[in-house]
Parts: structure tokens; sequence; C-alpha cells
């Protein structure tokens, strides 16, 4: 495993009194694979979240590969980020939602082709044949021409992880990528995923798919109630959690 790719430290968010994370350490090394196993509504939305900047910490600091996001520090106060900042440190962080989120009016080929013409200024030509390599990868080749509405959900969200790496990110964050799917669509899905972490992708996935995370995590973290209440291998978390809450969880979800 290499350097220190995300780092997030002391990290705290409210919504109203709700605190939802209550200081959160988390470290995700280059070509890790991360799993966030919690119970609803323990954080692990928001969490993924503060990661982009899409939630702003309230305290706390989050960095990805070694670059502060949302702030910029002076002396030793931090400045937040304009817009246009955060707007460019985003295009370093792939984020697959639970739905999808593909653009209705877009084939598969210009949903993947987008943010890399649009945020990178890459040449066309060239972001079509990496679109198209990438569409390869995750099985859609023949569906480059379609509209989403045309494709199963399992296939809509292949082409949303296929859009999530088209700006290379420095890290891929899932937050649950097969809950919105017919039980039968998952397996496609998760083979997608599995594939990319074979091949050294640094992600966070947030799952309720245990199975999975056994086979493919090399952290197992489990949130509750707003903290990192365990973490590590998952032959360690999953087959012998130390902390009755883990236990409880896990001998539902199982
Ligand atoms: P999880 O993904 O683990 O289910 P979330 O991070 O989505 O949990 O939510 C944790 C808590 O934060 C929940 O109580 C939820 O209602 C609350 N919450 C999340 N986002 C918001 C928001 N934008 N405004 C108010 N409350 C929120
Ligand atoms: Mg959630």
């Amino acid at each position: 495993m290499g350097e220190v790719m995300v780092h997030l430290q002391g990290v705290r968010k409210s919504f109203g009194d709700n605190e939802v994370l209550r200081g959160v350490d988390l470290e995700v090394r280059a070509g890790e694979v991360v799993v966030v196993l919690g119970p609803s509504g323990s954080g692990k939305s928001t969490l993924l979240r503060t990661i982009n900047h899409l939630e702003k910490v309230d305290a706390g600091l989050v960095s990805v590969d070694g670059e502060l996001i949302g702030y910029r520090r002076r002396g030793d106060r931090l400045h937040e980020l304009r817009e246009r900042e955060v707007l460019r440190q985003r295009t370093h962080i792939g984020f697959v939602f639970q739905n999808f989120n593909l653009f209705p009016h877009l084939t598969v080929l210009e949903n993947v082709v987008e943010a890399p013409v649009s945020a990178q200024r890459r040449p066309l030509d060239q972001a079509r044949e990496r679109a198209r390599a990438l569409l390869a990868r995750v099985g859609l080749s023949e569906k480059e021409s379609a509209y989403p509405r045309h494709l199963s959900g399992g296939q809509q969200q292949r082409v949303a992880i296929a859009r999530a790496l088209a700006l290379d990110p420095k890290v891929l964050l899932f937050d649950e990528p097969t809950s919105a799917l017919d039980p039968e669509l998952v397996g496609e899905v998760l083979d997608v995923i599995k594939d990319l972490a074979r091949s050294g992708t640094t992600m966070v996935v947030v799952t309720h798919e245990v199975g999975f995370a056994r086979e493919v995590a090399d952290t197992v973290v489990f949130l509750d109630g707003g903290v990192v209440v365990e973490q590590g291998p998952p032959s360690r978390v999953l087959d012998d959690p130390q902390h009755p809450r883990t236990r409880a969880f896990l001998s539902k979800v199982l």
C-alpha cells in the first residue's frame, strides 16, 4: 500500500443540533480499498460527502493527496476556497451515487465524455477514445449510443462508474452503489468494482454488502453514531468484532 491518499482528522459535522460526525479520523492509502459499514443514519453518506466538500466540515481537516480540501492555509488560519477551486479539487475525486445521477439527455458515450471535455478541456476525440476504453472495461461498448432510460439500473450504474473514472480520480467514492438495484443486477456492478479494486484503484465504498467487504476490502470501517467504532482488516472486523455495537450490527445484516 502506498502513501496516504485521503486523510480525515477530527472531522465534525452537525445539521442543526444533530451532530452527525463526532470526530472522525480516517486514512486511506494509495491502492487501498476501504469499505464503510454502519447502520442507517450513522453518518456514512455525510462522511463521504465531506471528502469532496459536498458537505463543509464544522471542525477538523480533510486532505486528498496532501492537498487540503475546501480550504487554503495562510499562516495559521484557514481560508475557504472559492467555488471554482473546490470544483477543480472535485475533478480529482470520483463519486458514484446510489441513484446513478446520469445526465438523462445525453447518450452513454456523451455522459462519459462530458466532464473531461468541459472540466479538463481535453480534446473531444481523445476524450471519446478514452471513454470507449472505459465503457469496454465496464462491459458496455455496445451501448454507447443508448440513452440512460433505455438501460437497466445495473447498466446505468456501470456507466456512472465509467464516467467517474474518466477524470482519472485520485480516489473513487461509492455511496451504496448497489442499493437501488434489483437483486439480480447487484452482481454485475460489484464485479466491476472488484475489478477496479484488483487493479489498484484507491476507493472508499459505503455498502451493506458484507460479502463484498470480506472479499474486496483491505480495511473495514464500522461507523456508528458518527464515530469510527472499529476498523481493521475484514478478518478482524467482520469475523472477530471486538465492539458490541459492531457485533449487533453484523448479526442483523449477515
Ligand atoms: P447514513 O448514510 O449512514 O444513513 P447520513 O450521513 O445520510 O447517514 O445521515 C446521518 C444523519 O444526518 C441522519 O440523521 C440524517 O437525517 C442527517 N442528515 C444528513 N444530511 C442532512 C442534511 N442535508 N440536512 C439535515 N440533516 C441531514
Ligand atoms: Mg447514506
